[in-house]
């Protein structure tokens, strides 16, 4: 049997929850599962606002909009990250300008984000890959000094922290996924998050086409009306259904995809030993959410070689992000302020290895099994 890298899960909850959203006769957005979702991460993160979309791009889209962007403005951030996180800014009008990550967590690199700053610098976007956050402090401090927005791309880091802050409450604003190859998932699903009451006031008003109906419906205004400049962000409530049950089981997911993690952890310490590859590094200001556990290897052709000995063995290892730099599109909207030989060298030889909340223990060990047989000839 194939052992795919990702895998969706849903329980005995997630059907009960649709079915009652349906016999509730309330199937659009904004029903009785989405206010229970947004209860949740109002109490779970203490965050004063939390608004579930349809997509993390449609958080980071919606987060785009309140940075009231003007053409040609710029938002510096990694080259190394999913398209959503350039995407949303270019769409807006401005010009991401990309800065090289760290060699240790593959996080944008903190020092190199001042010389990236111009006159028409308005926001920073950190992105916490695989979970692990970037350097917050030395961040909101830049953003500080220049007057500059921070935007958290927290699409990878649910429940993770920074210092004893969660993430994706430490910048203005915050963007989490669903997407069915995160730790929570409802198939598609976002969250767009903030502390700011008018940010918070705003941002029901963008996602909800512009309109402010969210204030119609508790009373505050007798009518609605397009007022703003907005999309159609929320989801139906069977998507926020699917979510609340999955976000009810949270802590069993945490707890079986860090047992996972520290399992391929522990099995390849000794091919770090003999400076074959390197493993995920977590600062200790860092939590570590196992989102995801990579390795890196010494070349391009070593990991060609890995990826192809587990297919061999139908066992999906995928590398990950192609750098934006370098993508087309990439290179029509937007632009680099630093060198970006780290990103271009993560981008040759990172793999990562399948982990989901469902995988057996005895795919686990054929995983590492078949792993450590490709390491231990080399
Ligand atoms: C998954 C992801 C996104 C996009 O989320 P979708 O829900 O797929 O739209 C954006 N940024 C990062 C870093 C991601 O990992």
């Amino acid at each position: 049997m194939a052992i795919n890298f990702n895998s969706p899960t849903y329980n005995d909850d997630t059907i009960a929850n649709i079915l009652d959203a349906l016999n509730g006769r309330h199937v659009s957005g904004d029903g009785k599962y989405t206010k229970l979702v947004h209860s949740w991460f109002q109490n779970n993160m203490g965050v004063a606002s939390a608004l579930l979309v349809h997509s993390g791009t449609a958080a980071l889209e919606l987060a785009a909009v309140l940075a009231s962007l003007h053409p040609g403005d710029e938002v510096i951030m990694p080259s190394y990250t999913f398209c959503s996180t350039a995407n949303a800014f270019v769409m807006a009008g401005a010009v991401p300008v990309f800065v090289d990550i760290r060699a240790d967590t593959l996080n944008i690199d903190e020092n190199l984000i001042e010389s990236a700053i111009t006159p028409k610098t308005r926001a920073i976007v950190p992105v916490h890959y695989a979970g692990v956050a970037c350097e917050m402090d030395k961040i909101m401090d830049i953003a500080r000094r220049h007057n500059l927005l921070v935007i958290e791309d927290a699409a990878q880091a649910f429940d993770s922290s920074y210092r004893g802050q969660k993430l994706g409450t430490i910048g203005d604003m915050g963007c989490f996924s669903f997407h069915e190859t995160k730790n929570i998932m409802s198939g598609e699903g976002g969250l767009f998050v903030t502390n700011n009451p008018a940010y918070a006031e705003r941002a029901e008003i963008v996602r909800e086409k512009g309109t402010n109906r969210s204030k119609f419906f508790r009373g505050q205004v007798d009518k609605y009306t397009w007022v703003d400049k907005g999309s159609s962000y929320l989801p139906s409530d069977i998507i926020a259904a699917y979510l609340y049950s999955i976000l009810n089981v949270a802590p069993d997911i945490q707890a079986r995809r860090k047992e996972i993690w520290n399992k391929y952890n522990d099995a390849f310490a000794e091919f770090e030993t003999r400076g074959i590859i390197r493993r995920p590094i977590i600062p200790d200001e860092c939590t570590n959410n196992a989102h995801m556990f990579y390795v890196l290897f010494n070349d391009l052709d070593t990991r060609t070689r890995f990826i192809a000995h587990m297919r061999a063995h139908e066992i999906g290892t995928p590398f990950h992000y192609i750098p934006l730099h370098s993508a087309p599109a990439g290179m029509s909207y937007c632009r680099t302020g630093s060198d970006m030989s780290v990103t271009n060298r993560v981008s040759d030889t990172l793999v990562r290895l399948p982990l989901y909340y469902d995988m057996s223990d005895t795919d686990v060990q054929r995983v590492i099994d078949t792993a450590c047989e490709f390491l231990q000839g080399l």
